[in-house]
């Protein structure tokens, strides 16, 4: 069986990597372990003031001591941090030099995941992306793969519809987002993916939402944009193109023509979309066709650029960060 490297950015690691398999984990965080964390994450209340990464690394230790570590308490945005997390990524896999097998996001913010998104997008390196609302009651894990899937800047993030109303969620002196169990959940669909992911078994969800409300969990897939803001994800959108082009064709095998049912549609019944003509008015670019239960975290307003005949847009969406940033915060 392979050796597994896994680099984790943002300390989110259920006490499941006991299997000797994984032998390496590259952990990066910049928090410090603070009292406020104990209902939720695995830290301990002597751990208080340790850097969480080097908290996770002790803890760690003591379930599985053959785990080989690499922890930096850094911030990954700032420009040098993130050409030093760019270097790990591609050296520091189990052999010295070789690349780690997958990324895990499992930050709390839209920077964070944009900065892991460029880098895997640069470097072609699959990642998985995850997170909880900031009410606790939805979240969702993504896999990309750079110029196969969707990239995180390909559209605006997709996340899980909660469909409740705030007001019966929210009451004075109730918080709200201290429910530690759908992190939990989520952190556990992460590893199983991975798992699925790394020894090669079962379905691998490319997107699976949970809604804690309704204990729904919408899945879907989506394809990479073309026009993606992001240099890098249409470059490996190019390679990606080409390698599957260079692969032998596969026999196809003749099926037999399914019966098709109310060709004359006498009682004139038409199928209609879910999304109103409104609502793909409201977004710009690939307006993916998503199952019930998945939204986009925002739209993008509709620019006049678009109407142009093969313009490639690159202006921004006109938003501040500061608002981008006020949105994904309920991610
Ligand atoms: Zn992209």
């Amino acid at each position: 069986m392979k050796s597994c490297d896994l680099l984790i950015e943002g300390v989110t690691i259920p006490l499941k990597w006991r299997c000797p398999q994984f032998l390496k984990l590259l952990l990066f965080d910049y928090d410090k372990v603070e009292l406020a964390n104990m209902n939720r994450l695995f830290f301990q209340p002597h751990q208080a003031g340790l850097s969480k990464v080097q908290a996770a690394e002790h803890t760690l230790r003591n379930i599985n001591p053959d785990v080989h570590f690499e922890v930096y308490n850094y911030n990954i945005t700032t420009v040098d941090n993130f050409q030093h997390f760019m270097d790990r990524i591609s050296n520091g896999g189990l052999e010295s030099g070789k690349p780690v097998d997958l990324v895990l996001s499992c930050v709390d913010n839209f920077e964070a995941r944009m900065a892991i998104n460029t880098a895997c997008n640069e470097l072609g390196q699959t990642w998985m992306e995850s997170g909880v609302s900031e009410n606790a009651v939805s979240g969702h894990i993504q896999l990309i793969i750079p110029g196969e899937s969707a990239c995180f800047a390909c559209a605006p993030p997709l996340v899980v519809a909660e469909n409740i109303d705030e007001k019966t969620l929210k009451r004075e002196g109730v918080c709200a987002a201290s429910l530690p169990t759908t992190m939990g959940v989520v952190a556990g669909i992460l590893v199983q993916n991975v798992l699925k992911f790394l020894l090669n078994f079962g379905t691998v969800s490319f997107y699976l939402g949970y809604n804690a409300m309704q204990d729904f969990f919408p899945t879907m897939s989506m394809k990479p944009n073309p026009q993606c803001e992001d240099r890098n994800c249409r470059k490996q959108q190019e390679e990606y193109k080409k390698k599957i082009a260079a692969l032998p064709k596969q026999e196809v095998v003749e099926q037999e023509e399914e019966e098709i049912l109310h060709e004359d549609n006498d009682w004139g019944i038409e199928l209609v979309s879910e999304i109103s003509e409104e609502e793909l008015k409201d977004a710009s670019g690939p307006v993916p066709d998503l199952p019930e239960g998945i939204t986009v975290a925002y739209t993008v307003p509709r620019k006049a650029e678009d109407a142009l005949p093969g313009g490639e847009s690159v202006e921004d969406s006109g938003e501040s960060l500061e608002e981008l940033m006020a949105k994904m915060k309920n991610m």
